[in-house]
């Protein structure tokens, strides 16, 4: 396995919201990082989220503009999947579905050097489905960073059935090297985090739905009464609420009905309205 003395050079597959973040992070720590999406436009959208989040860093005198410019130029985008040959250790952050994670990570096995771990983002899928998709299972592993990742100071670490101590002890050393907090959950649905938060959500949505309040009263409810920054509902719109879904459909098929995805949250996903990112969820945002 290669070590942690040995990274210097990081691959991060997908550019999207999780994916950037992860890359700006990494290249913040003074990694070399390849940003990899499938379509130009992707890679491009990803980049200038960087440089936003780095403005507003330079703006609050939390970095200099030289430091941005630094970081900035650790980071290089690409769509060729073939040029993260050069990583010593991989980051996966693409959508969240089984069989294009699999068709990631088993095109990843033939391209990325032998020892080098593979790690996913993955919020709720099976590590080891996911890790059985490559000749590498005792190194895959799942580091599920939060959003959004420049801030949010959690990652946890979550071992699949083959997943070694060593590649476990590494994951953990990578993302604190990142400045981040670590916790560890074994690869069961949901592992720690999701599995409690995502029916939270869930049920904020139904609440709303059922007309238990209005979504205001949902989350000033929820934020007054157990302290948390962010209602259910807002936080579903940060998350994007396809994600919700697609989390709240894999916890459902796994761990049974009290999982079942609220109907309000489908019918707004079908309709295209997921939230921040497209300026519409259960809220309105200007894009
Ligand atoms: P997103 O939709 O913002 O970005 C996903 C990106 O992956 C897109 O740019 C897409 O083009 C790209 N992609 C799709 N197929 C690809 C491929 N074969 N190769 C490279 N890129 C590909 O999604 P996101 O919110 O960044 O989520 C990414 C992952 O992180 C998911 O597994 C999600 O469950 C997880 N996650 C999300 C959050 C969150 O709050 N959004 C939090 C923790 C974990």
């Amino acid at each position: 396995m290669r070590g942690f003395e040995e990274i210097e050079t990081v691959g991060v597959v997908g550019a999207g919201t999780m994916g950037n973040g992860i890359a700006q992070v990494a290249a913040t720590a003074g990694y070399d990082v390849l940003l990899r999406d499938i379509e130009s436009e992707y890679v491009e959208n990803g980049l200038a989220e960087i440089d936003d989040s780095l403005s507003r860093l330079v703006a609050n005198d939390t970095i200099t503009e030289n430091e941005k410019a630094e970081t900035r130029a650790r980071i290089t985008g690409t769509t060729d999947l073939d040029r993260l040959a050069a990583t010593d250790f991989v980051v996966e952050a693409a959508v969240e579905k089984m069989e294009i994670k699999r068709d990631i990570f088993s095109d990843l096995d033939g391209v990325v050097d032998d020892d080098v771990v593979l790690a996913t983002n993955t919020s709720t899928l099976s590590i080891t489905t996911i890790a059985a998709a490559t000749d590498r299972a005792e190194q895959v592993v799942g580091l599920h960073f939060m959003n959004p990742v420049p801030v949010m100071k959690g990652v946890e670490v979550v071992t699949g059935e083959k997943t070694t101590g060593p590649v476990t002890d590494l994951a953990h050393a990578f993302a604190e090297a990142l400045d981040k907090e670590t916790w560890e959950s074994d690869d069961k649905p949901g592992f720690v985090s999701n599995r409690i938060l995502m029916p939270w959500i869930n049920e904020g949505i139904r609440a709303f739905d059922e007309g238990v309040a209005t979504k205001d009263d949902i989350d000033r409810g929820m934020k007054l009464g157990t302290n948390v920054p962010m209602g259910p509902l807002e936080l579903a719109d940060h998350i994007g609420l396809d994600i919700c879904l697609d989390a709240t459909e894999t916890l459902h098929a796994e761990l049974g009905d009290r999982y079942k995805p609220a109907y309000l949250l489908r019918r707004k996903v079908d309709a295209g309205d997921l939230g921040k990112k497209t300026g519409e969820g259960f809220y309105s945002y200007d894009r």
